[in-house]
């Protein structure tokens, strides 16, 4: 199947209100370019010079999304481009974005990765430490960082009762959240293999790459 047919066949499930983030990594800026010519626009990547290497050479009204482990050294290298990043996961880290945000006048989009799978080797949030960073006097002050919502990754297993659990989980997270901040919108769940029950639990925003451009060759 080309990238356009999966493409195209991808968006007719996908509802009007969930918005498609095109995973890239790994993949060429020809194989990127398909996409685009598809209409696709929003894309995402887990490494941030890849992603700055993307956003130089590719036309520059494709939104990038981060959606991988954030190292706070490299995030000067996206800050003056990137459009939404999906996997932060602690204060550290925003005040960092931020910080470099304010370099070039800019307001970051930032979604704040919660911890829903069982494996412990998945990066995020715990309610507690959720808790901690909107309470704290340092994120209050953050002016060059917009928090728009969570992001989530469920268990990688076959038991779909399993990841229907932690999306709806997630979803009562970010329902409970939003009654201290009004303005969150985005709810990140949902990959190639559950994404279809990512948006039955209330995703509005999917994460998908094996399933328009193929399998990765491996590395990351
Ligand atoms: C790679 C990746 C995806 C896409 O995974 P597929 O199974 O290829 O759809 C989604 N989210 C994150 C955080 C990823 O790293």
């Amino acid at each position: 199947m080309s990238i356009a047919t999966n493409l195209l066949t991808i968006k007719e499930i996908l509802p009007d209100h969930v918005t498609l983030v095109a995973v890239s990594k790994t993949k060429s800026n020809e194989e990127i370019l398909e996409a685009y010519e598809s209409e696709q626009r929003v894309f995402g990547e887990n490494k941030i010079q890849e992603m700055a290497l993307k956003w130089e050479s590719l036309p520059k009204d494709i939104q990038w999304h981060m959606i991988g482990h954030v190292q706070r050294n490299k995030v000067k290298y996206m800050a003056e481009f990137v459009s939404l990043i999906h996997g932060v996961d602690s204060l550290r880290l925003l005040m960092e974005i931020n910080k470099q945000a304010k370099k070039y006048n800019r307001k970051i989009s930032c979604l704040l990765q919660m911890h829903i799978a069982e494996e412990d080797s998945k990066f995020g949030l715990d309610m507690s430490e959720l808790d901690a960073i909107i309470k704290s006097e340092e994120f209050k002050q953050l002016e060059n960082i917009k928090l728009v919502g969570l992001m989530g990754m469920a268990t990688f297993t076959s038991d779909k009762t399993q990841i229907r659990k932690e999306f709806k989980h997630l979803k009562c997270i970010f329902d409970d959240l939003k009654n201290v901040l009004p303005d969150l919108s985005i709810l990140s769940m949902g990959m190639s293999g559950d994404y279809t029950i990512a948006i039955e639990e209330g995703s509005n925003m999917v994460r998908i790459g094996s399933s328009i451009f193929g399998s990765r060759n491996y590395s990351n």
